[in-house]
């Protein structure tokens, strides 16, 4: 396989509270290849933003990343001087908010915004950057681009708003861009559009993207492969289809189970339970006290990465080499399948 475009390698950040510390991402690793779609799925808290600054070290005090790297077209971000960082936010890696209107100054015009972006980066400017802006508003499907490059951000939707953000991202054309659930504030029929839209934009500027989300429909559509977080770690991935197909960890067959009509063509059903706090996890595995197929050995340790197929890992004791041949995944309905050639 080529070198992927971004690496992730047991990313760990955390906030500092007095003398407690929270853990939010915990030795986080991924990798996203060139021109694929990567899906970042959790519940609200697990620590997806976290991560997301944390590539683009943009998280703020008293957060810290305490170690991990994080390799992007051969460096790595998390030792890069501060104005190399600068350079790879915007021209190397493009963001996507969920709120846009956060993100948007409020007296700057929206083609000021696209300008702005390429002013930054010295890609172009005055004249020039304007129409550049009113191409980028085009590309983003805005009707009347003439005209709403002079628009404000309050004079837009919401959608609208979004299709600014997701042009400022691709203003400089970079391989990567982040979208942090870019659809969670809008309408429903406004997130299938947008969503739409960031598939064709992918086509169309030839990027990779990570894309943000609580939602595993939202990954069936437009994800190549998808990372399941759980209280800051990763706790499954790999591709789309076969993790659709044979979730290996208990969470993400809740997750899939909680998709009205999901993969798992059963009835909606929530997982129970709610996700721990971060301040005070429990012992062994972070999912144990909601899990339905809890071992006496889940309290004990959190399971280490067993590959379960091809470019397929799951971080659960049901699979583990120690319990390989054991009674526990034996006797499982669902239990580990064969590893692949490529395990
Ligand atoms: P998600 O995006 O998955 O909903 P976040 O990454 O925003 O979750 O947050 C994960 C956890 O990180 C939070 O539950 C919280 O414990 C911690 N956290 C995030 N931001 C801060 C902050 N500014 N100060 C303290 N803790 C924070
Ligand atoms: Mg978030």
């Amino acid at each position: 396989m080529p070198d992927p475009l971004l690496s992730v390698e047991r990313l760990t950040t955390i906030f500092d509270a007095g003398s407690r510390s929270v853990v939010a991402a915990n030795e986080v690793s991924f990798h996203i290849q060139r021109g694929e779609t990567l899906g970042l799925v959790g519940e609200s808290g697990s620590g997806k933003s976290v991560t997301a600054f944390s590539i683009i070290r943009l998280v703020q005090l008293p957060g810290r990343i305490a170690g991990g790297r994080v390799m992007f077209q051969g460096r790595d971000l998390v030792s890069l001087p501060e104005d190399e960082i600068r350079k790879v936010r915007g021209a190397g890696i493009g963001f996507i908010f969920q709120e846009p209107m956060a993100a948007l100054n409020p007296v700057m015009r929206v083609g000021h915004h696209i300008a702005e972006a390429l002013r930054v980066h010295g890609l172009a400017g005055g004249a020039e950057a304007r129409a550049r802006a009113i191409d980028l508003l085009r590309a983003v499907r805005i009707v009347d681009a003439e005209r709403r490059v002079d628009d404000y951000p309050h004079q837009l939707s919401g959608g609208m708003r979004q299709r600014v953000m997701i042009a400022i991202a691709l203003a400089c054309r970079p391989p990567l861009v982040i979208a942090d659930e870019p659809t969670t504030a809008l309408d429903v029929t406004v997130q299938a559009q947008i969503l739409d839209l960031l598939r064709d934009m992918k086509q169309e500027f030839g990027i990779s993207l990570l894309l943000i989300t609580h939602d595993l429909g939202v990954i069936a559509e437009t994800a190549d492969r998808v990372a399941i977080m759980y209280a800051g770690r990763i706790v499954e991935q790999g591709p789309v289809r076969e993790i659709f197909r044979h979730p290996a960890h208990p969470y993400t067959r809740g997750l899939l189970e909680s998709i009205p009509g999901g993969a798992a063509g059963s009835r909606l059903k929530a997982i129970d339970g709610a996700v721990p706090n971060l301040a005070s996890l429990p012992p062994g595995c972070s999912f144990g006290p909601r899990c339905a197929r809890h071992m006496p050995q889940c309290d004990r340790a959190f399971p280490d990465v067993t590959h379960v197929g091809i470019d397929h890992t799951v971080r659960c004791f049901l699979h583990s080499v120690t319990h390989r041949g054991g009674t526990a995944a034996a006797a499982s309905e669902g239990g580990p399948r064969p590893a692949g050639p490529g395990a």
